[in-house]
């Protein structure tokens, strides 16, 4: 079956323009070989999206009026995204159910009391699968990462198909410095110990700023305490607590570095995608392996 790709990440980061990217690269790799790939299938599970831009196969406007239920239930945006997402969680019964027929190979009919006369028909060719499922999130993050529906969705579709989440980063940002750093990643380990699936770490706009100074702290912590006093010295702020936070902290993520899949994109120019899905195939093999029978164990 496709694999299921998630794009979680804080505003602004980047997952729709991501989305959009990865999107039009399926796509093309549909268009070039028709016979063999077949293009995603793509959810928007932002209600408050103005336009996406990208085509999406179901999309949570299309059953919830967000700004109807901002008004109906005296909501503030936050409070509305939520109760959309809420209310969009009642129907996964029938959101799993269209994705199991459109996303999974048809079972076999039982066979039917064998007639004589008539001849059995020739197999038809059966349709492709869409090559992934693809699926954008609310702006907001701990909206769809720490409610109740959130985690619906997630099992739901965790348990039907390999799933990935690809955790996008705005680079420029975080990498400013190593305290927003810190922060972004203790972030992603949240939600990877959250929700338990295999995780990509996307850092995106590498057309405005280069991650390898970021990607060189994750595989090596003294690099990052040497920035981490480098930026103390910058600041003359004497070497507080932050300093030996940070650096207690950067050697207990050493484990958790080893366990992401890391990889540099522009959704802008689509650099780097290419590798960016050779990880998802990485990180599927890994769900298949490790994360599936842990489900089942969870059941
Ligand atoms: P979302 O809230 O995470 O869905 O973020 P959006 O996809 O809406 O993007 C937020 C802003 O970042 C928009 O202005 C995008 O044009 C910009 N953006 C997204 N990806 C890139 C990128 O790879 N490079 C640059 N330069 N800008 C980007
Ligand atoms: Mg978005």
């Amino acid at each position: 079956p496709p694999c299921a790709i998630i794009c979680i990440g804080m505003a602004g980061s980047g997952k729709t323009t991501f989305m959009q990217r990865i999107n039009a690269h399926l796509h093309q790799a549909h268009q070039q070989h028709p016979a063999t790939t077949a293009p995603p299938y793509v959810l928007n599970l932002d209600p408050a999206v103005r336009s996406v831009p990208f085509e999406s196969n179901i999309d949570i406007r299309d059953s919830v009026n967000y700004k109807e239920v901002m008004k109906q239930y005296n909501l503030g945006p936050n409070g509305g995204i939520l109760t959309s997402l809420n209310l969009f969680a009642t129907k996964i019964d029938q959101v799993m159910g269209l994705l199991e027929k459109r996303c999974l190979p048809p079972t076999p009919s039982p066979p039917t009391a064998p007639q004589a006369q008539t001849p059995t028909p020739p197999p038809t060719q059966a349709p492709l699968l869409p090559s992934h499922i693809l699926i954008d999130t609310p702006g907001q993050i701990e909206v769809f990462v720490w409610s109740a529906s959130g985690e619906i969705l997630l099992s739901s579709l965790a348990s039907s198909f390999p799933t990935v989440i690809a955790y996008i980063i705005d680079t420029p940002r975080t990498t400013q410095n190593t305290s927003t750093f810190m922060s972004n990643m203790l972030y992603a380990i949240s939600i990877l110990y959250k929700t338990r699936l295999p995780m990509i770490l996307v850092f995106n706009k590498t057309d405005v700023k280069d991650p390898a100074e970021a990607v060189e702290w994750m595989r090596d912590f003294e690099t990052f305490q040497a920035a981490v006093r480098r930026e103390e010295d910058e600041e003359r702020e004497g070497g507080g607590y932050m300093g030996s936070l940070l650096n207690s902290m950067s050697l207990v993520l050493e484990e958790f570095y080893n366990g992401l899949g890391v990889v540099s994109v522009s959704s802008m120019t689509g650099d780097g995608v290419d590798a960016f899905f050779a990880k998802v195939e990485e990180k599927r093999d890994e769900f298949e392996r490790d994360y599936r029978p842990e489900m089942r164990k969870r059941k």
